[in-house]
């Protein structure tokens, strides 16, 4: 049977995948394709895996019927609340995952990239919690701008190198990660922050990330006597939200897949991060998937108002829904979310992450029918996004 939730072997979901890497990251790369699936699947990792999302992350995160919101839309929609996990978002279902899987492989330093600095904090908490060396490359521009974040991954313990290179954020921190890498074969693991990379990162981290539909089913399931939603709607920066969110339900095709991306201030204005609607193929990172680019194929530089969803390309998991149509794909301009995240701290009392309100604006854009039943994925929680917030109610009077 075809399926939109596993890739073959070799990584590829329908044309997008693969691992495309320098020669000399090969044996990295192999020997973690080679022991995910049999580590993953040992019982000790998984009663530690769930002990730990349990105890430590705070799951199961709540399935919250928002009343308010679904009378403004006439529909019923529930928000599942991965903004209550440990440090704000999702990104530490991920890191807590794959430090357990470095243990196991034997590693004793984490490296990771990061541009806004969420993946680096929630890789820097893991670091501490299980006693490893944690560096983190960052953006030297990235580092300006994201002071708190530094701060947070510093008192955590680790040590936030500068990518000087090219314009200073996050592809190059990438490009600084891979060479460390490359460079510490046999004791570093590289913990990526989305369903991105060469195989086998993008299945790894839905595989991690699955824990939220997984929960989802059996939640909604208490909540109305079904387990099955009409729709599911998640933003889309790297895809590993939504990875998380659509994955016991990918293959339900029932259920209707809402992916939003990020418009920045339009679509047509050069300053966008929907790369579904402007990208071509090509390899990015390690793996083909979508991605936005020049006619010579130069990465193009995106633009979002916020910075988890400012990044040129998809995964190819997500990649593979847009092409063959499994899942809708919607964007979300600066303003929208904006004006999203104001309306669900009045109608509910939350305040979203700037990522989660372009998922929350899509409501907008569709058109539901009385009684159906619609879960959004809240992915992470607004304090970070607090000055962006305050600029645009100063802006207002
Ligand atoms: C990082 C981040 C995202 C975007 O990353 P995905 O891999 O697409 O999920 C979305 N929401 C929040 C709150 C984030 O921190």
């Amino acid at each position: 049977m075809e399926t939109y939730t596993t890739p073959t072997d070799q990584g590829y979901y329908g044309e997008f995948g693969g691992a495309f890497i320098p020669e000399m990251l090969y044996p990295n790369v192999e020997e973690l394709r080679r022991k995910y699936l049999y580590i993953m699947s040992d019982p000790s990792f998984r009663d530690e895996f769930v002990a730990l999302l349990n105890d430590y992350v705070g799951r199961p995160t709540p399935l919250y019927l928002a009343q308010r919101l679904s009378s403004e839309h006439g529909v019923n929609i529930y928000l599942k609340r991965e903004d209550l996990c440990h440090t704000g978002a999702h990104k530490i279902n991920n890191t807590i995952g794959q430090i357990l899987l470095a243990q196991r492989l034997g590693k004793k330093r984490i490296i990771a990239e990061t541009g806004a600095g969420q993946h680096g904090v929630a890789t820097a908490t893991v670091c501490a919690l299980m006693n490893m060396e944690c560096i983190v490359y960052m953006g030297k521009k990235d580092i300006e701008r994201q002071a708190p974040n530094v701060a947070r991954m510093k008192m955590l313990g680790a040590k936030v190198v500068p990518a000087l290179s090219g314009s200073q954020t996050l592809k190059d921190a990438t490009n600084e990660a891979i060479r460390d890498w490359i460079n510490n074969p046999v004791d570093t693991h590289y913990i990526i922050g989305s369903v991105v990379g060469p195989h086998p990162y993008p299945d790894m981290v839905a595989r991690f990330q699955s824990v939220i539909s997984e929960e989802i089913r059996w939640q909604l399931k208490e909540h109305t006597g079904k387990e099955f939603p009409h729709y599911v709607i998640a933003c889309v920066g790297g895809g590993s939200n939504a990875a998380g969110a659509f994955y016991h339900f990918l293959d339900e095709t029932k259920v209707k897949l809402v992916a939003v991306e990020a418009a920045g201030h339009g679509i047509k204005t050069g300053m966008s991060a929907a790369t579904t609607q402007l990208g071509k193929p090509g390899v990015l990172h390690g793996s083909k998937s979508l991605v936005m680019q020049t006619e010579d194929g130069q990465v193009v530089e995106p633009h979002s108002i916020s910075a988890g969803l400012d990044y040129p390309g998809i995964g190819p998991l997500h990649a593979n829904l847009f092409k063959s149509g499994r899942a809708q794909f919607l964007s979300a301009t600066d303003s929208e979310a904006l004006a999203a995240a104001f309306d669900l701290a009045k109608l509910e009392g939350i305040i979203p992450a700037l990522e989660t309100a372009h998922a929350l604006a899509a409501l907008n854009q569709m058109r539901f029918t009385p009684g159906e039943t619609v879960v959004i994925c809240l992915s992470g929680r607004g304090d970070k996004d607090l000055a962006a917030y305050m600029k645009a109610m100063d802006e207002k009077v």
